[in-house]
């Protein structure tokens, strides 16, 4: 009923020579994987050139970030509506973005509100750090970054939300969740806590991907489970592996 969907964090990586070269390379393999929803993620500075590259592929593209404003003075940033040119998805509040660019529950709110508005899937992020992981505090954390990130989303719009569940003390680490831990936290805490404020319907209809060191070895794992939707992948995503990853999310 949720139709997969696996997602490319590319962070700070590739000019756009380099871009352009790697989606080369993945373009066959992914269009020959028309079950799952794929979006690629590159720098801003590749989405005018990879726009054109994918127009027409099945293969969706993203920013990695946005501005909740339309306009105005603020140096080195870039509108919804900017993003819009070029994307139809984005990543709101990747852990990176929380930890290094000081944003919180509340910015991630604003920004989800204007991706929606201005027409773009949003993928939001959340997930605890390791010292809150290791005191219990998983189920209190996630609740709180989906009760404080979706304050005020119309029912109406919510299940355009993709949710990426990155437990922080397993991005770029090595140290995968196991399938059976992140599917818990998908189905008893989040999917929960989107049923108190959308309704169950919607939040049965919500795609909720698990992120944090997936890999061609052990993507499938987290695609059997009853409620991984799909995967948000950073470091495989820049290798042909990413092809066995969306591979592995075929229904
Ligand atoms: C990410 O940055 O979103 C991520 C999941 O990274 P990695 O796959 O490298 O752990």
């Amino acid at each position: 009923m949720r139709k997969p969907f696996v997602a490319g964090n590319w962070k700070m990586n590739k000019t756009v020579d380099q871009a352009s070269v790697l989606v080369q390379e993945l373009l066959p393999g992914l269009q020959a994987v028309p079950e799952v929803e794929k979006v690629l993620c590159p720098p801003f500075t590749s989405l005018m050139v990879l726009s054109a590259q994918l127009a027409e592929t099945g293969v969706g593209l993203g920013a990695q970030n946005l501005h909740w404003e339309a306009s105005g003075a603020y140096t080195g940033e870039v509108s919804p509506s900017m993003v819009k040119e070029f994307c139809n998805y984005v990543i709101i509040g990747h852990s990176e973005r929380r930890a290094y660019f000081a944003e919180t529950d509340e910015t991630v709110n604003k920004k989800l509100k204007a991706a929606l508005a201005a027409g773009l899937t949003p993928i939001v992020c959340i997930g605890e750090s390791l010292e809150e992981y290791e005191a219990g505090q998983t189920s209190e954390v996630v609740k709180r970054q989906v009760l404080q990130g979706f304050k005020e989303i119309d029912n109406a719009i919510a299940s355009q939300i993709v949710v990426a569940y990155e437990p922080i003390w397993a991005i770029g680490t090595g140290k995968a969740a196991t399938s059976e831990g992140a599917n818990a936290v998908h189905r008893d805490f989040i999917r929960p806590v989107l049923a108190s404020l959308f309704g169950s319907a919607i939040a049965q209809s919500i795609r909720i991907l698990y992120g944090g060191s997936v890999t061609a070895a052990n993507a499938a794992e987290y695609f059997k489970t009853s409620d991984i939707d799909g995967a948000l992948v950073g470091g495989a995503s820049l290798k042909p592996d990413f092809l066995k990853i969306v591979e592995a999310a075929r229904p």
